[in-house]
């Protein structure tokens, strides 16, 4: 019999006790669901049997001509990425951590800071293999098992295990970034600058909602001499407190609140994940953790639903670190509860202490019903059955498709009442 185990997502709230083994591993029975490298902040990615992909991580095919790579699903961003990069690939699509496997990207149907251009990761899907609770073993895209397709990009691992996946690749001209920082002042500022930027790249970094920085970047020709993959800083054990450590500091300083104008070339994958340069720094916040709720709107309600947040902030006395902006484009998304939709999104970390959850659900209920927004479930750990159900259209067709599941069900699953 395995032994139980303390589990949580990337904010460290929720948390919970659970058998922890490897998918292949004999299940103890009770609910269970997948997990991959455990980097969704809240609740989606465990239950009372957690079933880890990560050992299965093989590369199955590269086919440059054809322009595609198949891997098994617990294979880390970062290593395929390391590896296409040796080959002068990339994949067209990443989020803001290369610490993610394939199967979790897809079950979130994660995005980057080229969405406008690019769409989300689901759009470089050729086709995957699902394993369902029955244990048949499927192979889905648009027109094979296309509604389970469909329910499985963006579905929270909720329709089965995503066990292998083919993806495009994209070639790489150079091996850098064209990087290009601007001050902002203001919110419409700040909205204005990402509407004009026609950089595949772009995001604002707020302190606040009258200072933050535009963050754009493109790719280069060049093939310049870079560190390209850097080790991560560690944080200390027991830290105490993001004040008390200068060089994290520093860093958070220097990412945030850049206070000149430059342009420089940069390695690529520092620039698209500059978080990844410290390792766990989810323990800044201190040990009972964060919630980072993200939501997105349409862009007239953008500049208003930000400000009814910092409004909230100001009033509340609640900790908060990292906000950004981004611009999501007219590409739909092709899950029935994926996350992006035309619009922009912000994003903002909130140091938990008791209670915010209940407080961040009132606000929710402000961003849904005023401002039509759309919280990003990756991030969430405390939104309704209710409310996911007025700010998800397809919610209602998928919650009826995986309402029948036996055992698979995740605390995501059940703390929303998707599942009993
Ligand atoms: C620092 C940081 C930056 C981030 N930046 C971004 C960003 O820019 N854009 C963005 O979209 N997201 C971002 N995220 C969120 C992150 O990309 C997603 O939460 C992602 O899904 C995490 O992948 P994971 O492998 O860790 O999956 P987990 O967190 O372990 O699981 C996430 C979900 O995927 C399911 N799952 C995982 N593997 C499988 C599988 N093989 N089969 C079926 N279901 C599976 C789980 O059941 C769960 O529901 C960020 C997170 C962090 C911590």
């Amino acid at each position: 019999m395995p032994i139980k185990t303390h589990i949580s997502g990337f904010g460290k709230f929720p948390s919970s006790i659970t058998y922890l083994i490897d998918v292949d591993g004999e299940n103890p029975g009770g609910d269970f669901i997948y997990r991959g490298n455990g980097m969704s902040y809240g609740d989606l990615s465990f239950s009372e049997t957690t079933l880890s992909t990560r050992k299965h991580n093989q590369l199955i095919e590269l086919n440059l001509t054809a322009g595609y790579v198949k891997v098994a699903s617990g294979m880390l961003l970062l290593d395929l990425i390391k590896l296409l990069f040796e080959k002068g690939y990339t994949l067209p699509v990443l989020p803001g951590t290369l610490y993610i496997t394939v199967g979790g990207a897809i079950a979130n149907d994660v995005h980057g800071k080229n969405h406008v251009q690019k769409g989300s990761f689901g759009h470089h899907i050729i086709d995957f293999k699902l394993i369902t609770e029955n244990k048949e073993a499927l192979i889905c895209n648009s027109t094979q098992n296309a509604e389970l397709f469909q329910h499985t990009i963006g579905g929270c691992g909720l329709t089965g295990f995503i066990s292998e996946a083919t993806l495009k690749i994209e070639q790489l001209k150079g091996n850098t970034i064209h990087e290009k920082s601007t001050p902002i002042k203001g919110l419409s500022s700040a909205i204005k600058a990402l509407q004009n930027s026609d950089s595949l790249f772009k995001i604002v970094w707020l302190k606040n909602n009258n200072q933050g920085v535009l963050l754009e970047g493109d790719f280069t020709d060049n093939k310049t001499e870079k560190i390209h993959f850097k080790n991560p800083i560690t944080v200390p054990f027991h830290f105490g407190g993001i004040l008390t450590s200068k060089p994290i500091l520093s860093f958070y300083n220097q990412l945030k609140f850049r206070t000149s104008k430059f342009e420089k070339e940069t390695a690529i994958y520092p620039f698209l994940c500059p978080l990844d340069a410290v390792k766990d720094w989810n323990l800044l916040y201190g040990p009972k953790g964060i919630i980072q709720f993200q939501f997105t709107v349409d862009q007239t309600l953008i500049e208003a639903a930000v400000n009814s947040v910092f409004n909230w902030v100001k009033t509340s006395q609640y900790t908060v670190f990292l906000a950004t902006i981004k611009q999501f484009g007219t590409r739909s998304s092709l899950g029935s509860i994926s996350f992006p939709k035309e619009g922009f999104t912000f994003t903002i970390d909130v140091k938990y202490t008791a209670g915010l959850e209940n407080q961040l659900q009132q606000l929710a209920d402000k961003i849904i019903d005023q401002y039509r927004g759309r919280f990003y479930l990756a991030k969430d750990s405390f939104l309704t059955f209710d409310q996911l159900s007025r700010s998800y259209a397809g919610f209602n067709a998928f919650v009826d498709f995986v309402r029948n599941n036996k055992q698979l069900k995740s605390a995501f699953s059940k703390r929303t009442g998707i599942h009993s």
